[in-house]
């Protein structure tokens, strides 16, 4: 079935007044932006006094419902392949080693492994780790009009955009409402819009981890409720570690307030190199304390005088890419988190698991399989032989089946053949590094010369993948601060959410707690067909939301 014809055909008048109604709702619930950070602004910023609301798209764009469907139902098998991988340290060393694998030629992930590596020697202290995984997508068409979803990437850090897509919801139910999209469509009904409770879904994990941490945190220890040198008990509280001048902070408060209004949860914000004040208590089970804000920013305060706030979940929100660590002292402080009590999301095993390497390896004949339909196998690192902690649940050939199907053709590049394959094949293709964010990969008609530059032993740190067919013909107005609307061809990238506690170890964790796990929630971003990236916070893409056709 091919995608209605759309947007809706609407008089000026019309557009002009949804316009209004959206942006003001978009600026009313914090659907927004901070403008761009100057350089010559004092540092640390002042506090905010404006700020633009988020590129949207007018109209919510349609999306088949039953793929739509299906790739929430991917997702639970996502949420357990992942936490598989990333208990299984043979594998990812294989893989990763900065003695034998990509940490050779690719100094990032080297050093993140490197610092794996070292922290698992001395003794991983806690048991208990947390992902916020986000599947992205986007529809294939072959040709002859039948359509499926096919998989961009799983991303296993910082999976952003759960607050603003929730708040990208409300705006298009909203203008539903308010003006029935002036009777534009049929199938412009609120029962057609797809649920979004992405931002209840990523707060639930936070929480059931920060839970997991005050009842079982203390594995071996006293039980966890800080006490400060001082004498003063204190709760926990959560952590979250962000970029300097984020602009993307009405995504990140909102999962804030949630924990503080609806769960009591205290978070304590903080950027990389503010943490290089955190302790870890050695005496103490590892415990990890961080500095109140104000002793964090002055200079000269007695080590001992305050212990800071103890923290039960470290929440990345940076971290992800090279630049969020320009100095050797910031990977000093990823390691001193890492070393410490607090569960991670995501521990550096699960970052390293969302790589786009380890798509190809997993479409690699048998190795999903490996994972998914063999529990005793599941742990193929030696000391956990006995363990398949990490959900026992077996899965069906049906479901592996499901999954290599919305996988589109992916290989290393150090593979035999693969240069000679990508250059008879470039229009069709990308090659991406290992790296999140946006703006890394190589596409088409960039690929010969970017190949001709990259040295032989580099290969092993890049991927080719063949090129998501999107259908064309689906058109929508896109909204962006400042600017006249423009109507595009577009194509829209699903994210389907999903988060699981899991740990890998034999532990006296009760069976209840070795692996939660739970789906819900989506982004819809949309972009102009002309664009070969997508990112939002790249500024090529708009937030949307999916309104589900038959
Ligand atoms: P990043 O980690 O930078 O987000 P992605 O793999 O998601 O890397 O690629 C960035 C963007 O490039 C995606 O959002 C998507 O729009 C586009 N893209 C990536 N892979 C493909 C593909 N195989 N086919 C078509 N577009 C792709
Ligand atoms: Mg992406």
């Amino acid at each position: 079935m091919p995608l209605p014809p759309w947007p809706p055909s609407l008089s000026q008048a019309q557009l002009e007044e949804l316009t209004l109604q959206a942006t003001t709702y978009a600026l009313a619930n914090s659907l927004l932006f901070l403008p761009p950070h100057s350089e010559s602004s004092k540092h640390p910023s002042p506090a905010p006094a404006s700020a633009d609301h988020a590129p949207f798209a007018l109209f919510p764009t349609p999306f088949p419902r039953h793929l739509f469907e299906h790739a929430m139902k991917l997702q639970r098998i996502y949420n357990v392949l992942y936490t598989r991988i990333a208990s299984d340290e043979d594998f990812l060393d294989s893989i990763f080693s900065a003695d034998v694998g990509m940490g050779k030629v690719d100094n990032f992930v080297g050093t993140l492994w490197r610092i794996w590596k070292d922290v698992r020697t001395e003794g991983l202290i806690q048991p208990l780790q947390l992902g916020i995984f986000r599947s992205d997508y986007l529809l294939h068409d072959e040709g002859g009009g039948e359509m499926t979803i096919k998989q961009v990437e799983f991303n296993t850090i910082a999976s952003a955009a759960g607050a603003l897509s929730q708040a990208t919801d409300g705006l298009h139910r909203y203008l539903l409402a308010c003006t029935e999209y002036f009777h534009g469509s049929d199938i412009l009904k609120a029962s057609n819009l797809a649920t979004n409770d992405t931002l209840v879904q990523v707060v639930k994990g936070l929480v059931v981890a920060h839970q997991a941490y005050l009842q079982f945190g203390a594995v071996g220890s006293s039980p966890v409720l800080g006490a400060s040198s001082n004498g003063t008990k204190r709760v926990p509280r959560i952590l979250f570690v962000v970029q300097p001048n984020e602009r993307n902070i009405f995504d990140q408060k909102p999962l804030e307030y949630a924990l503080l209004m609806h769960h009591g949860i205290h978070v304590v914000r903080r950027r990389l190199d503010q943490l290089a004040s955190a302790r870890i208590s050695e005496r103490d089970g590892r415990r990890l304390y961080v500095k109140d804000q104000d002793s964090c920013d002055r200079d000269g305060v007695d080590e001992d005088q305050d212990d800071g706030w103890e923290i039960s979940v470290i929440y990345f929100r940076a971290g992800y890419t090279p630049t969020d660590y320009p100095t050797p002292a910031h990977f000093e402080t990823r390691k001193l988190l890492e070393r410490s009590r607090a569960i991670k999301c995501p521990p550096i095993a699960l970052q390293l698991a969302g790589s786009k390497k380890i798509q190809a390896v997993l479409s690699d004949p048998g190795v999903v399989e490996s994972f998914l339909l063999r529990a005793p196998k599941l742990c193929r690192n030696a000391r956990e032989k006995q363990s398949g902690s990490v959900g026992d649940h077996v899965f069906t050939v049906r479901d592996v089946e499901e999954l290599r199907a919305s996988w589109m053709e992916m290989y290393s590049l150090d593979t035999p053949n693969a240069i000679t394959r990508t250059l008879s094949q470039h229009m069709d293709m990308v090659l991406k590094p290992q790296r999140e964010g946006g703006g890394n990969n190589v596409y088409k008609a960039h690929i010969p010369s970017f190949l001709e530059g990259l040295d032989e032993k580099e290969r092993e740190a890049w991927i080719a993948m063949r090129l998501i067919r999107a259908p064309v013909g689906v058109r929508n107005w896109l909204v962006r601060s400042g600017r006249e609307n423009t109507l595009a061809n577009v194509v829209s990238e699903l994210g389907t959410f999903g988060w699981a506690l899991f740990t890998h170890t034999q532990t006296s964790l009760p069976s209840s707690i070795k692996l939660q796990e739970e789906s819900g929630g989506y982004l819809l971003r949309t972009k102009g067909v002309e664009s070969d990236e997508g990112g939002l916070a790249t500024g090529f893409s708009v937030l949307d939301s999916a309104l589900l056709v038959d």
